[in-house]
């Protein structure tokens, strides 16, 4: 019998993927008892417990073993992997799923008032940033020689404090460099939320666990933009009302009672149905369509 015998899992602390992981695992069914400003939410329901860390130290939390999972940015293990490369050393953190959160881009941005025409423009520049390892590869890539300045914070200051010319940051909305007076002028990475595990093996009792919340990431996954819907329509309609469900598979028919040549037809789109859809399915022949939402999947 393993000494601990529940699954530990690394979220941040307070930040922008807080409340979209424990969205997450709140959707994989898990009940978190938390005290305000708790270090470890104790699982309820399930044998989980997550631990609230600084994002930054999650990648090193899993490859050493200390937490079993972990939820974080792409960005955050990548520069992570890059600065072990550079030490000779390998990251042993294993990517178990990307997950559709915490969406951003590594770019790099210019004072709005600066001549930019290309990354040619870079060379010979001073670009702060706290990505030093994924700037710095992306500057060989490019062939660039330029001047990386490290900073741990507040980079959209820096070219206003004479510290840099550009700098290289997170950017999702732009509405933090508009505020700053940069604009965007190039892409270095993009970046989502991912889960990652430990290299170490897990016992079968945890390993098992693993694999029912994937299928539960999974099925939260696959339900988001789900929609079950519902409408009549004349059987004559069907294959022109068939082309117009969104992702949908086969549908189900269901005769209507009294009516021949009416239909009642359901079915599963995977994506999103906007009103646009549904004035055609309308158009088509339709009638009483009702889009409901879809709380969870099991494939
Ligand atoms: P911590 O105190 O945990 O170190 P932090 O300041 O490093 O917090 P946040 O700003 O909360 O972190 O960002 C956490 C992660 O959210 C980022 O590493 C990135 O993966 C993701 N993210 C998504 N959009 C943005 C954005 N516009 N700016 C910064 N990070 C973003
Ligand atoms: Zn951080």
């Amino acid at each position: 019998m393993d000494e601990n015998p529940r699954l530990k899992l690394a979220v941040q602390k307070s930040g922008r993927l807080t409340d979209p992981s424990l969205d997450l695992l709140n959707r994989c069914g898990l009940k978190l008892a938390r005290g305000k400003d708790q270090l470890v939410g104790f699982g309820e329901n399930l044998p989980l417990d997550v631990l609230f860390v600084r994002d930054d130290d999650i990648p090193d939390l899993v490859q050493e073993d200390v937490c079993d999972l972990g939820l974080v940015g792409l960005n955050v293990l990548e520069e992570r992997r890059l600065e072990l490369a550079a030490r000779g050393a390998v990251a042993r953190f294993e990517k178990l799923r990307d997950l559709d959160f915490g969406r951003c881009r590594l770019a790099i941005a210019a004072p709005n008032e600066a001549r930019f025409d290309g990354p040619e423009t870079l060379r010979g520049k001073r670009i702060a940033t706290t990505y030093p390892f994924m700037l710095g590869r992306y500057l060989q890539t490019m062939d660039i020689a330029a001047e990386i300045v490290t900073l741990s914070g507040a980079v959209e200051i820096a070219p206003r404090l004479g510290r840099a010319d550009l700098i290289c940051d997170l950017v999702s909305t732009g509405s933090t460099l508009q505020a700053n007076h940069l604009r965007e002028v190039l892409t270095v990475a993009e970046s989502h939320a991912v889960l990652i595990r430990t290299p170490v093996p897990l016992p079968a009792f945890k390993a098992g666990w693993v694999e029912r919340m994937l299928l539960r990431i999974d099925g939260v996954e696959r339900v988001k933009e789900s929609k079950y819907v519902m409408l009549h329509a004349p059987r004559s309609a069907l294959p022109a009302i068939r082309k117009l469900l969104p992702g949908s598979e086969s549908p189900t028919i269901i005769p209507l009672d009294g009516f021949p040549e009416r239909v009642v037809v359901h079915a599963v789109c995977r994506e999103n149905v906007f009103w646009e859809t549904l004035e055609s399915l309308k158009q088509a022949g339709a009638s009483s369509v009702l889009v409901l939402p879809v709380e969870k999947m099991l494939a």
